[in-house]
């Protein structure tokens, strides 16, 4: 517990050293913090033998080193691993690590629910509760380097926590600020280390902030396109209204460095009779004419109550083989820790759900 402690974790270099100055403390103390706190991983203020036994108690006395409390986690036959965390205030979201042979993805949340209603995504279905600071967007990170016990940060080729993904629950550009902040803490060289071509930041296509994300922080972009019209696309993300198609290409076509190196991602979930027929495909390659990028290709992760089914297996290879022929990668993508709900875009719906259960059941229990 903090007991009215400060935490250190999502502060920004400069707030960190207007936080010292307060009490007295010179900039170095911020690098020599920074060390123990994103590259040793450190909780406890005991544990900085760089800093004399005084200054020790006298920021145990202030601040604290929080962590999201984990209470669950599961891990999938497959490797993948997913945390329920509780927030300070209660609120919950979920992290998952996703395994590859050499590699590894930390999947984030960025908002306890969301405020738009894609009509395919679970988190959709639940309104926005609030922003997550970005101490808890970099803690969603650093409880995974806690499980995994990869801290101190390692060099960069031997990590199995290579990649960030901001893919999971809510929308990164509606809470732009926070989000920046913790991808600039978790590209820090000094510290956690990742390099802004290992993460990749998903957008529903909010236009203004995809400039923006690309000149302040450079990061991997993937956008959340599931139409080739706006026909389509408006009937299943009511965002489109705001920002149709059109406008969305365009500021992918001038993100700054969105040459052949570093394609951007269009993901693209696969409904049934919806999105998926051979003249979607076609008008899709025609939409993206020119555009560096790739397709992702994911199989609709139906959950009970959804309004749509996933294509079939035949239909999602003959859409992917029209993108091919027309120049593009478009993988299907492969379902990870399908056994534990694990799916980006679907973080916590089982939490909620079996909550709702729980509660339900306890009620019944009580009117007996
Ligand atoms: N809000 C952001 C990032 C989180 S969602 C965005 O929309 O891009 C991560 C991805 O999963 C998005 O492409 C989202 O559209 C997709 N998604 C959400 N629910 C899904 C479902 N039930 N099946 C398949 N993909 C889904
Ligand atoms: Fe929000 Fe993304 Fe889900 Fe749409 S797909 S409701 S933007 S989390």
């Amino acid at each position: 517990m903090s007991n009215g402690r400060r935490d250190l974790v999502g502060l920004s270099r400069a707030e960190m050293t207007a936080v010292m100055a307060e009490i007295g403390e010179k900039p170095f103390r911020v690098k020599q913090l920074w060390h123990w706190i994103y590259h040793r991983g450190s909780t406890d203020f005991a544990e900085m033998t760089s800093l004399s036994k005084g200054l020790q108690q006298t920021l145990s006395e202030l601040f604290v080193i929080g962590r999201p409390e984990v209470t669950q986690e599961q891990k999938s036959i497959d490797g993948t691993r997913k945390w329920l965390l509780r927030l300070e205030d209660g609120n919950e979201v979920e992290s998952v690590f996703i395994p590859e042979e050499d590699r590894g993805a930390v999947c984030l949340s960025t908002q306890v629910g969301c405020t738009l209603s894609c009509r395919f995504c679970h988190t959709g279905t639940q309104q926005l509760v609030r922003n997550l600071t970005a101490g808890e967007i970099i803690g969603q990170f650093m409880i995974a380097r806690d499980a995994c016990g990869e801290w101190p940060t390692p060099r960069d080729g031997t990590r199995q926590l290579s990649n960030i993904v901001v893919m999971g629950m809510g929308e990164p550009f509606y809470n732009y600020e926070e989000t920046a902040k913790a991808m600039t803490i978790a590209m820090d060289a000094e510290g956690i280390a990742i390099s802004r071509r290992r993460i990749t930041m998903s957008t529903s296509g909010v236009v203004p902030f995809m400039e923006r994300c690309g000149r302040e922080l450079g990061v991997n972009l993937a956008v959340s396109l599931h139409a080739a019209t706006d026909e389509v696309r408006d009937a299943i993300m009511p965002i489109n209204r705001k920002w149709p198609l059109a406008e969305v290409i365009r500021a992918c076509r001038a993100y700054p460095g969105a040459h052949n190196a570093r394609r951007i991602t269009f993901e693209y979930a696969m409904l049934k009779g919806i999105n998926d027929s051979p003249a979607d495909a076609h008008a899709l390659a025609r939409l993206v004419k020119g555009l560096p990028c790739k397709f992702n290709l994911i199989p609709f992760n139906a959950w009970p109550g959804a309004p749509y089914e996933c294509s079939s297996m035949a239909t999602m290879k003959k859409f992917a083989e029209i993108l091919n022929d027309s120049g593009f990668s478009a993988p299907i993508r492969v379902s990870r820790g399908r056994d534990i709900s694990a799916a980006c875009g679907q973080l916590k719906s089982e939490s909620v759900r079996s909550r709702k259960n729980r509660d339900e059941e306890s009620e019944a229990a009580a009117a007996v």
